[in-house]
């Protein structure tokens, strides 16, 4: 009996949800399908590395899921960042609309072109970026000209906007694409944490020109490390699949290259993994959707936390579950009795405009962004038995 309890009937409750476990982490994989027989056939074939027939069966599969035209798997999330940034032309000085709370990859694959990210504040609801700050900024600072939009404070050019569907709720996606076409910005989604969540009925990830998924090791589903590309430009798509794999001209024995490319394919090791755990990814997202069920009705009662709910329009994969508390000080007690009790529980990313990387890059005033991460923490919200 530790001194502070004033948790504990939560924390009881979690245990509840996840029985005969000493230590219930945040997010745990789940391997119950074709994992193993796919990974054995994998290594049966010998083709192990970025060729092989699961790297293809994985591409086509993201395309059923996702209704994008084509995808291109990649090494990991931020890498798949990395290429849909570049394909749709984000060069070096140019900047990116991004918002202040995303995990670190999003400002990282920005950084990698060479560009700058500009952080915006989130919107309360969703947790992604807000569509009305991102008019407003663009309303102060941008300037609409031959070569697209320039932002009036730095004389550079605003080359891409890229939302994120924060812990797998959707962001108000339609309206962001509707501001970005007006201001002839490229919209990249980082679906990272969304695949499986859909937004009146489309996928996210499939709004804009490009869309990146991730399948690290704590996502939804997972291949240990992956990413995934979609797109519905052919050209976009080709050139991706192409600079993914060191820009080699096509030929049965010649090595030509034709760019500075990248060894960024997803090796058909994992793509065998990634296989399996995408034929259960409908069941799991239904599973998490359970959880999230028995979450709200149980924090319905609760005075002082707020349960986040996915919006009317939204149907999320309810990736990490997400709690606020009253204030900062809460938000550490709950988090120090939580972990110290053997239910994982973690606080939302520290805002990137803070870290030393990013503090001279522009941003808005972030309120939501500070309120939010003074308040919020995740809960356990692995696929259940
Ligand atoms: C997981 C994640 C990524 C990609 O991560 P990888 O580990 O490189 O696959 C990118 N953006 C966000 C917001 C993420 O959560």
């Amino acid at each position: 009996m530790g001194q502070s309890s004033k948790f504990s009937h939560i924390i009881d409750f979690i245990k509840t949800l996840y029985p005969g476990q000493d230590f219930i982490p945040l997010h745990e994989p789940r391997f119950t399908g074709n994992e193993k027989k796919y990974v054995a056939d994998a290594i049966d074939s010998t083709f192990v590395s970025s060729v092989g027939a699961y790297v293809n069966r994985f591409e086509e599969m993201m395309q059923e899921i996702t209704g994008a035209k084509y995808a291109v798997a990649t090494v990991n999330g931020t890498a798949a960042l990395h290429m849909a940034l570049l394909v749709a032309g984000v060069k070096q000085g140019d900047e990116v609309l991004t918002q202040d709370l995303s995990f670190i990859a999003t400002a990282n694959a920005i950084s990698y072109i060479g560009a700058k990210p500009v952080f915006l504040d989130i919107d309360r609801k969703n947790l992604g970026l807000s569509a009305d700050v991102l008019q407003a900024f663009l309303d102060e600072w941008g300037q609409k000209g031959a070569e697209g939009t320039i932002n009036k404070k730095t004389g550079n050019r605003i080359a891409a906007c890229v939302p994120m569907h924060s812990f797998g709720f959707p962001c108000e996606i339609d309206r962001i694409a509707a501001v970005c076409s007006e201001w002839n910005i490229p919209l990249i989604e980082d679906a990272a944490e969304s695949l499986g969540s859909y937004y009146k009925g489309k996928h996210t990830g499939t709004f804009g020109l490009l869309g990146t998924y991730s399948f690290n090791g704590n996502k939804t589903v997972t291949c240990g490390g992956g990413g995934a590309i979609v797109t519905n430009n052919e050209q976009l798509a080709k050139l991706a699949k192409h600079l993914t794999t060191q820009a080699k001209v096509p030929h049965a024995w010649e090595f030509n290259h034709d760019y500075i490319g990248y060894n960024y394919r997803m090796p058909n090791l994992n793509a065998a993994l990634a296989c399996a755990q995408l034929e259960q990814l409908a069941g799991f997202v239904e599973n998490k959707r359970k959880l999230a069920a028995t979450y709200k009705a149980f924090f319905q009662d609760i005075a002082g936390i707020a349960y986040c709910e996915e919006a009317k329009e939204a149907k999320a994969n309810y990736w990490l579950n997400v709690l606020l508390l009253d204030n900062r000080e809460e938000r550490d007690a709950f988090l120090a009795e939580a972990n110290n009790n053997g239910v994982m529980s973690r606080p939302a990313w520290t805002l990137m405009h803070k870290l030393p990387m990013f503090r001279d890059c522009q941003h808005d005033s972030v309120a939501v962004s500070q309120w939010v991460e003074d308040r919020l923490v995740n809960i356990p919200s692995s696929v259940r038995v």
